[in-house]
């Protein structure tokens, strides 16, 4: 029998084989693969270069190209991010740069990169509102479907087109339904009362009834068959300064506080109640909103909301107090007061409103990482439109904004979204994570 022999990198104590140890100069096998990944990843460190793919580019449109571009990946590369965000390139387009960008979208999309190209198309709908009337044939034509909202400034055309096919189509009906919804236009808002007054004979093939998919676009049916809306507009957004940036800055007059921690407390967990935002009603935001005091505060219970709807209502003063129709959800009498969030005491002072509005979808495909906390504009749903029934009315609540947690802590995950009813002046806070 051959003797083993100890392998001879320190501190090993594995025995080889005679053989195995004059193939591998005396190392064991883990070891010689330990030490050739080290000498690869010494060889990549000392040859990886930084390539800057933006240097000497300053037309946003060639920038944009570069970031819808996957680059191969190679070890000995690393690539330069460029110093704006995706967002921030996409908001400083003209008019002309937006139609170079459709016009470059639609040439991938007919070389078969839909995938970028709808990318393309989403940000200039979300972030400019930009117009695709002439190019929603094409997509048709390309069977492409979703996202929905590329298709909301379909042309009168389209439109009768699609109302013909949700009769027929049952492969593609959920989304013809939301591509209408989107439109959402006095023809669509009739045929939907239709719809509910007298189902279609495909009603039954759904999850939900016709009338429901609105409600993804925005929108209601009222028991009169008028469309209403169900987030406000304009919309501003609520972003967090950087580090060092005049965080702890109060001279400038900021007509929003938010995340204080309040005095009163959870009816169910028993931890503080949080003021997601604080707002001046007459702040521009709120110009469309009917609320009797001076302050829009939405306050809630940051753990409890994570698993129900919290209501508040609105005493005498116009101050927050926890509403008697709150129904405690599954789960949240579980939940240990220890464990609850402990806001850092400036989380709120890093926060700004914007000083002037963007436009109300902006915020909507939240996959697309557009920033998200906002006041006023169309919610960006983490998973299905959810918009609470008020308590009091019946009414669906109108959404006045959103708060992207993992803005306000440094693992938070999630959004939590603020609602109002009018009339019955409660707020009500729901929470979506993916
Ligand atoms: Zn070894
Ligand atoms: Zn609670
Ligand atoms: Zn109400």
């Amino acid at each position: 029998m051959t003797e083993r022999i100890p392998c001879i990198r320190e501190g090993c104590p594995n025995t080889i084989l005679p053989a195995t140890a004059a193939r591998t100069g005396g190392y064991c096998m883990p070891c010689k693969q330990e030490m050739e990944r080290e000498a690869h990843q010494r060889y990549i460190e000392a040859n990886r270069r930084d390539v800057d793919l933006y240097e000497g580019i300053t037309d946003p449109v060639e920038i944009l190209k570069i970031m819808h571009t996957r680059q191969d990946h190679d070890p000995l590369i690393r690539y330069v991010a460029y110093e704006h965000s995706k967002e921030q390139v996409y908001l400083s387009l003209s008019t002309e740069q937006q139609a170079l960008m459709i016009d470059y979208a639609m040439q991938l999309i007919r070389t078969g990169d839909d995938d970028t190209g709808k990318d393309i198309l989403v940000y200039l709908v979300c972030y400019h509102d930009t117009s695709l009337s002439t190019q929603i044939p094409v997509l048709l034509e390309h069977e492409i479907y979703y996202p929905v909202i590329l298709y909301k400034s379909a042309s009168t055309q389209v439109r009768d087109q699609l109302l013909q096919r949700v009769n027929t189509d049952d492969e593609n009906r959920n989304n013809l339904l939301l591509m209408l919804a989107y439109i959402g236009d006095e023809v669509v808002v009739r045929q939907f009362q239709q719809w509910m007054q007298s189902p279609p004979r495909w009603a039954d093939q759904l999850h939900v009834a016709p009338e429901q998919y609105t409600t993804e676009a925005g929108w209601e049916l009222t028991n009169e068959g008028q469309r209403r809306d169900l987030f406000i507009i304009p919309s501003y957004s609520l972003y967090k300064v950087k580090e060092n940036e005049g965080a702890d800055d109060t001279s400038i007059g900021n007509s929003i506080t938010m995340l204080l921690t309040s005095t009163d407390i959870c009816e169910w967990c028993g931890s503080q109640l949080t003021t997601l935002i604080d707002l001046d009603v007459r702040h521009p935001a709120l110009q469309d909103v009917a609320w009797k005091s001076e302050r829009l505060q939405v306050q809630t219970c940051v753990s409890c909301s994570c698993y129900g709807v919290v209501y508040m209502e609105m005493d005498s003063a116009g101050e927050p107090c926890w509403s008697a129709h709150n129904v405690m959800p599954m789960g949240a009498d579980d939940l240990d007061q220890d464990d609850n969030v402990q806001l850092a005491p400036d989380a709120g002072r890093q926060f700004r409103i914007a000083t002037a509005p963007r436009h109300a979808f902006h915020a909507s495909e939240w996959a697309m990482e557009p920033s998200t906390s906002q006041i006023g504009g169309h919610p960006g749903w983490v998973q299905d439109a959810d918009y609470p029934n008020c308590p009091c009315c019946s009414s669906r609540m109108r959404v006045v904004g959103q708060l992207d947690w993992s803005e306000v802590e440094e693992y938070g995950d999630g959004m939590y979204y603020m609602f109002i009813c009018e009339p019955c002046q409660m707020t009500a806070v729901s929470y979506q994570q993916s």
